[in-house]
């Protein structure tokens, strides 16, 4: 579209101005509307196809106030101001806060910005509502949708950048999830210093009355169509993503106490030992299997049992390391992996383990536990059965010494 000449005139300019406002506006809009119906069915069916997708149907909600702004928004020419004007940016700032609130709920982080979103989207409107009936002023609807629209984009930026690296999360899809939330976060940063580039533009060159959508205005809402359709599309790929870290999670994790199951535990300790074989290192294992666990189940019931299952749980990952890995094995038995520790010190870990369960105060019933202990180190080699069996093998000899210790350093 060309901007007025300085030859052009005033009718001309008027004429063109009013083509510009009269036509641009809906066929863009229109187009847009399809694009976003287009995003709708799409959201549809990963609803239908994946249950329990995080985030979508807000998503879905989001596009669906979008649409109903874009249409609004193209009946400019035919339909009374409080529905074009008002009511059609109004759907469009819903759309966006939607956005936000799409973002925390993937991440599954509150949404703490949500009512002063709420309450700029209000302001937004009766800022909008001022400046349509009360003093009628382009510039100043312009910086009121800069404004909001910079606010609302930086939201969902800070949300994305405090969630992009989350601690401990070693699912398959959590490099894609970083690499992801990042690029994400970065892009409405950019957008948010986009509407403030807007706003800075509109001060300096306010928008006249006749030519509504002069150039920099209608780069904008060419810019701010593509941003809410790109961003649609990265957050379908983000919740599909944070979909699958969360049915990795599901399949690795214990029920009852939360900690790494056997199957997970085995899989890390396949790799660990491939890496430690090729390093050249060595890596210490430790087996934990809870005293007369039997007598518990039976003289205060299963319900107790499990209690006491959670609460060795919590003491044992206190204990350990970040680094170390922990898992629950069996029914009562828990295994450690421990990192670039040398068995002396394994030992020297194990015994204060032991000491520390044997004095777990308020158990269910005040009930005494203690636990034996197996332990041994790497070899080159080593296959995940074989440090296990040698493990058991000095779990076994610390039960059939007489419980409640840890196999002598030797
Ligand atoms: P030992 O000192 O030889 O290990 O004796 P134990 O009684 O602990 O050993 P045993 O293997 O005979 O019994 C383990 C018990 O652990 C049997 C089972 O009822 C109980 N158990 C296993 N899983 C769970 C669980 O998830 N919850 C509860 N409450 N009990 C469990
Ligand atoms: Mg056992
Ligand atoms: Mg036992």
């Amino acid at each position: 579209m060309d901007p007025p000449q300085a030859g052009d005139s005033c009718v001309s300019v008027l004429s063109r101005g009013v083509l510009l406002e009269r036509m641009y506006m809906p066929y863009l809009m229109v187009g847009y509307a399809v694009a976003l119906l287009l995003m709708l069915l799409g959201c549809g069916v990963s609803v239908i196809s994946v249950p329990g997708l995080r985030g979508v149907r807000l998503l879905s909600w989001s596009f669906a106030c979008a649409l109903v702004g874009a249409l609004l928004l193209a009946a400019r020419p035919f339909a009374p101001t409080w529905l074009t004007i008002l009511l059609a940016n109004q759907a469009l700032f819903v759309a966006m806060l939607l956005i936000y609130c799409t973002v925390a709920d993937i991440l599954a982080a509150p949404m703490r910005f949500l009512p002063w979103g709420i309450a700029l989207c209000v302001a937004a409107l009766a800022g909008y509502a001022y400046f349509t009936y009360a003093r009628t002023d382009l510039a100043a609807r312009d910086l009121i949708d800069s404004t909001t629209g910079c606010m609302l984009c930086a939201a969902a930026a800070w949300l994305l950048f405090r969630h992009a690296d989350p601690a401990a999360d070693d699912s398959v899809a959590a490099p894609t999830l970083r690499i992801l939330t990042r690029c994400l976060a970065w892009f409405e940063a950019c957008m948010a210093a986009v509407y403030l580039l807007r706003g800075v533009l509109t001060l300096l060159f306010p928008p006249s009355s006749f030519l509504h959508l002069d150039l920099i205005q209608a780069a904008f809402s060419w810019v701010n169509l593509l941003r809410s359709l790109a961003i649609g599309c990265g957050l379908l790929w983000l919740a599909l993503c944070s979909h699958r870290r969360d049915l990795h999670t599901l399949a690795s994790t214990d029920g009852l106490t939360g900690l790494l199951n056997r199957r997970a535990f085995e899989e890390i300790l396949d790799r660990e030992l491939r890496r430690a074989g090729r390093a050249g290192s060595s890596l210490t294992l430790l087996l934990l299997d809870l005293d007369s666990f039997k007598q518990v189940n039976d003289s205060f019931g299963h319900h107790a049992g499990d209690e006491v299952i959670r609460r060795v749980s919590a003491a044992l990952r206190r204990s350990l390391r970040p680094m170390d890995a922990l898992a629950r094995y069996g029914g009562e038995e828990f295994v450690m992996l421990l990192r670039d520790l040398p068995l002396v010190q394994a030992h020297a870990l194990a015994e204060r383990l032991r000491v520390e369960i044997a004095s777990l105060a308020a158990l269910p019933g005040n009930v005494s536990i203690t636990a034996s202990f197996g332990i041994d180190a790497s070899r080159p080699e080593d296959s995940p059965e074989e440090i296990l069996r040698r493990c058991d093998e000095a779990l076994y000899r610390s039960k059939s010494r007489g419980r409640n210790r840890v196999p002598a350093w030797t």
